[in-house]
């Protein structure tokens, strides 16, 4: 991108911003922006900063030494070395000056819009019913078993599973998750939430980030293209196709059937399990989930409030 166009661009995103809200694809435009002039700008003055420091370095060595009393014509000598061309350089930073201006401007410009963008707010651009099924269907059992770190995985209750907390150091398990209603609470550090609260602490996520990973992970279709999840959506997705996430929930279906449990809450507890099985079966052959029905999001970016 020229100067030209990135001011063309900068001001379009900021005028677009007034209007109607920045989306994330003009949020990444302003990112790559920033970087470019960043570049521009050491490229200017990244030169007379190092000879700068040099020089000055080399006076501080001079002056010492000539303090002590042992300044010798070697000394004289490498000082020359070190300061010659510093004229020329600094003469060449001076001419760049008025190129680099306008870059610096503009640079204060888009760090300051940048700066006001809360990005963890940023809208999923999700209706909330969307919101809705994807927390329901994004489960958490695979996502704990991705990341557990203890040999045995033990149960308790009528649905539960019992994990090393991996949100505090712990040497016996005090994280459970309740497979069925979605759950997951520490008993020792109290961390609790569902599948996106999972990823947004875990993999330290925005909200819409987290939830976009799950719509990866469990493949509903946001028509997001390239979010760059790509290894964390293999790991967990791993995780789902393991034999040790299907012997969980083969452990926790008979339970429930051995004890004559057919619904937990509102909840049947046949269907749930259909779900969960068929999803396996649907990710092993990486298939869309066909009821999750959504024709593209426009994620957009808000702007903190001063006040
Ligand atoms: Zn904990």
């Amino acid at each position: 991108m020229t100067f030209l166009d990135m001011d063309a661009r900068f001001s379009n995103i900021v005028s677009k911003g007034q209007r109607e809200g920045i989306t994330i694809d003009d949020y990444n435009v302003l990112k790559q922006i920033e970087r470019e002039l960043l570049t521009a700008l050491r490229r200017t003055y990244g030169n007379y900063d190092y000879l700068n420091n040099d020089f000055y370095a080399a006076v501080e060595e001079m002056y010492k030494k000539g303090m002590s009393g042992v300044l010798t014509y070697e000394d004289y000598l490498s000082f020359k070395e070190k300061t010659v061309g510093l004229d020329e350089k600094i003469s060449s930073y001076f001419s760049s000056e008025v190129a680099g201006e306008n870059e610096e401007i503009l640079y204060g410009n888009v760090c300051s819009v940048i700066d006001e963008i809360d990005y963890n707010k940023l809208s999923t651009g999700l209706s909330s019913e969307q919101l809705k099924y994807i927390k329901e269907h994004a489960y958490l059992l695979p996502l704990a078993v991705a990341n557990n770190t203890h040999p045995k995985i033990k149960m308790y209750g009528d649905n539960s599973y019992m994990f090393l907390c991996q949100f505090h150091v712990e040497h016996t398990p005090s994280m459970g998750v309740t497979d069925l209603k979605n759950l997951m609470h520490c008993f020792a550090c109290h961390t609790n939430g569902n599948a996106i609260d999972y990823l947004m602490k875990y993999e330290d996520l925005s909200y819409s980030d987290a939830v976009q990973l799950a719509s990866e992970i469990f493949m509903f279709d946001t028509g997001v293209k390239e979010a760059g999840f790509k290894e964390l959506v293999a790991k967990y997705q791993d995780a789902i196709l393991s034999e040790q996430y299907q012997e969980l929930l083969h452990k926790g279906f008979d339970r429930l059937n051995s004890r004559g449990i057919k619904n937990i809450g509102n909840i049947n507890v046949e269907d749930a399990y259909n779900y969960r099985f068929g999803m396996i079966e649907r990710i092993r052959r990486g298939d869309v989930d066909p009821t999750f029905q959504c024709d593209g999001v426009k994620r957009l970016v808000y702007l903190n409030k001063k006040s």
